[in-house]
């Protein structure tokens, strides 16, 4: 599902030139769900932004199902992220002018298979996922944090994309949402759907298929499954 070949992001100030990513290589299965952990300042952002195609990268490529992203001109990757991610990103990004339920529609507004009913239904079937039914017709300013949040893991899962990304989903979740949450996630990655989570959880870092360590821009893995359990 995804491929990064020789992958590095090099940041440049007034100090010089920081390398975030330094030549990563990595494949990421379809259907696999993978944290990324490690220190803050590690690079766990970066490589999240990049696989969104949000920013590009300094050298290497970066593949995601069959397509080469990172050789892809702005207008075709804004197309291509609409269609083929959902994202969550760690400020939520709601648009505070519409209700919760106008948020989760937004991503399938462009949608030419669905009927604005259809939309609708769909949406409101999400926003049960995560247990927020009863605060449909709320502005995003009128529920907590954690409201918000489980309303931007809804949008993020709205237009159906094979690809999850999600920069700490679970941060400002109680240990009950988060669990909620987090099963949600393996729900989908057991119907195929591919989840790359950046999370500081070491419960649920342990509960996935394969964690990838991050730590000064280089990462490792660490497997959790058969004989490979806890080995860098
Ligand atoms: P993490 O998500 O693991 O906390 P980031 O990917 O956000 O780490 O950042 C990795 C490093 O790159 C940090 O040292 C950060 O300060 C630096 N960095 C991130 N974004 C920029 C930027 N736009 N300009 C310069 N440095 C940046
Ligand atoms: P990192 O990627 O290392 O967690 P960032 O620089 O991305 O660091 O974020 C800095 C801190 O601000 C993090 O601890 C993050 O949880 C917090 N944060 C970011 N956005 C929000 C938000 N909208 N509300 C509350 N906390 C936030």
């Amino acid at each position: 599902m995804i491929q990064l070949q020789n992958l590095s992001k090099v940041y440049s100030n007034d100090a010089g030139q920081f390398w975030a990513l330094k030549d990563v290589n990595l494949s990421i299965h379809k259907g696999e769900f993978v944290a990324v952990i490690g220190k803050s300042g590690s690079g766990k952002s970066t490589l999240l932004h990049l696989l969104a195609g949000i920013d590009s990268p300094t050298n290497g490529s970066i593949t995601v199902g069959g397509k080469k992203i990172s050789s892809f001109p702005q207008n075709l990757i804004t197309k291509w992220r609409c269609r083929e991610t959902g994202i969550v990103f760690q400020s939520f990004f709601l648009l505070q002018t519409l209700t919760l339920l106008e948020n989760v529609m937004l991503p399938m507004e462009f949608s030419r298979f669905l009927t604005r009913r259809k939309r609708k239904e769909r949406a409101l079937s999400l926003l049960k996922d995560v247990d927020l039914l009863h605060k449909a017709n709320h502005f995003p300013d009128s529920v907590s944090g954690g409201e918000q949040q489980r309303c931007a893991i809804a949008r993020a899962l709205a237009n159906d994309a094979p690809l999850i990304l999600a920069d700490e989903p679970t941060g400002n979740l109680d240990s009950e949402n988060a669990e909620h949450i987090f099963s949600l996630f393996k729900n989908l990655a057991a119907q195929g759907k591919t989840i790359v989570m950046v999370t500081h959880d070491t419960d649920f870092s342990q509960r996935v298929d394969r964690s990838l360590l991050v730590k000064d821009g280089q990462i490792s893995d660490i497997y959790f499954t058969n004989e490979k359990v806890g080995q860098i």
